[in-house]
């Protein structure tokens, strides 16, 4: 099998005049985040194309999609848009005339239109969720089958680089940084008033990226950029009207930029991108990203496991997908468990039993501790989000201590007799006390106590 796995480069067609232009501010404005109080949540789902042979090659992709699925709301989420991870499974390419590797290899930009119909065709295309195809190789990194859309496919090496995040962008509506393809060139300057400018009509349409003239060569070679991904002008680059480029670091590393070999999962966008984005999703004009919208409350809802209810046996923990700054929050409420997102009746405190990085790869670390409530970082309007309180005192403490007041009165004269696990959950525990004042202590496996005093007659 021809090994082109890593390669970066991005297929996509720049937009044509054809295309749907929609609503388009071409604001660069921080405020317009400040003042934005609802978040726009979208739900994902991964399809793995398996090779026709049924080989597993890439046994690790479910770890990769969840990484993919965390660069994306890391990049994002200063946009107040967020995404879903809706599930991942593994469809197995049939072999095509001719092209014994099925769609599992991308050898040119034609098959993924291939790839798309025989996915539809087969009910492999969620119509409410953003579609990602994860191929095996290819002659490309990655595709978006054009702008405002919610298909795209990225090879698997792509996961967890910033092939992710740019095709994504494109989905959105994002243009490459670069001008000198596709649309009339842009000009440097960022001088409204002055005749020569066309920032907001050329190039990427964004106006606070830079022109740049393509930083990536017909021979994948970058001529212009130098080992620590600035740009080294030496003059010989300039627009239309004679004006150096000049590019920043921030825009050589850009996720819509063609340096690919400088961008990674979590490579900038600019306030402008991302104001471009918001308003793609707002306008719709293919009316395809309506129906991948959902809650915010989606956010608090586990991808996999189930909650412990009651019951001898524990079932796979509940987890929650990465790239969050998570906090659990001690809790404690009267409520089914966990309690609905819109219960805020619940008490909590800011003792967090259990604090998980964004950037935490171990996926298996991320679940929702008994006695907690989860706080994702993410605040709104000002409110912090402290949601779904799980307080099950159906699981048994694993050790605790009985405490007795020895003159039958809460002072500092007491006798404490620490207990096990098989002490504390001894169901005759408070019957086999002899009369008196107690306090019973139990210590639950996240860090939870509970205290219960009790006269026995
Ligand atoms: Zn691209």
């Amino acid at each position: 099998m021809n090994a082109q796995q890593d390669n970066p480069e991005c297929a996509t067609l720049e937009p044509t005049t054809s295309d749907p232009a929609g609503v388009y501010s071409h604001s660069t404005d921080s405020a317009y985040f400040d003042a934005d109080c609802e978040p726009i949540v979208l739900n994902i789902y991964f399809w793995g194309i398996k090779h026709p042979d049924g080989v597993d090659y890439f046994p690790d992709q479910a770890h990769d999609v969840l990484t993919a699925v965390a660069s994306l709301n890391i990049l994002y989420n200063q946009f107040n848009i967020f995404f879903k991870y809706k599930g991942f499974e593994k469809i197995q390419s049939p072999t095509l005339p001719n092209d014994p590797d099925g769609h599992f290899v991308m050898e040119n930009t034609s098959q993924f239109s291939g790839l798309i119909s025989w996915a539809n065709a087969n009910g492999y295309k969620k119509a409410d969720a953003f579609n990602v195809y994860v191929f095996g190789w290819g002659s490309f990194g990655g595709i978006s089958p054009g702008y405002n859309v919610t298909t795209s496919g990225v090879g698997a090496a792509g996961l967890t680089k910033a092939t992710i995040t740019h095709e994504i962008g494109h989905n959105l509506n994002l243009i490459h940084t670069r001008s000198s393809r596709g649309f009339n060139g842009e000009r440097v300057t960022r001088d409204v008033n002055d005749p020569d400018y066309n920032a907001d009509e050329a190039g990427d349409l964004v106006v606070d990226t830079a022109a740049n003239p393509g930083y990536r060569d017909a021979n994948g070679n970058y001529p212009y950029i130098s080992a620590n991904c600035t740009y080294d002008n030496d003059g010989t680059q300039v627009d239309y009207d004679g004006d150096a480029y000049i590019p920043t670091h921030e825009d050589v590393i850009n996720v819509l930029s063609d340096a690919y070999d400088c961008m990674d999962a979590q490579s900038p966008l600019t306030n402008g991108q991302g104001i471009r984005a918001r308003e793609a999703i707002e306008d719709d004009v293919n009316g395809l990203f309506a129906p991948t919208i959902t809650d915010i409350a989606s956010l608090f809802e586990l991808y996999v496991g189930e909650y412990y209810l009651n019951g001898t046996t524990e079932p796979a923990p509940p987890l929650f997908q990465p790239g969050f700054d998570y906090r659990f929050f001690e809790c404690s409420c009267d409520c089914p468990q966990p309690s609905n997102y819109y219960d805020t009746s619940f008490t909590y405190t800011n003792n967090s039993l259990l604090t998980i990085s964004k950037y935490e790869t171990d996926f298996s670390k991320i679940t929702h501790p008994n006695h907690s409530a989860i706080n994702l970082g993410i605040t709104l309007c000002g409110a912090v989000l402290v949601r779904r309180c799980y307080d099950n005192y159906n699981k048994g403490p694993k050790s605790g201590s009985i405490t007795r007041f020895n003159d039958g009165v809460l002072n500092g004269n007491v006798t404490i007799t620490p207990k096990d696990s098989l002490g504390i959950n001894n169901p005759y525990l408070v019957d086999e006390l002899n009369p008196g004042l107690y306090k019973v202590e139990k210590n639950y496996d996240e860090g939870a106590t509970q205290e219960t005093v009790i006269f026995k007659e």
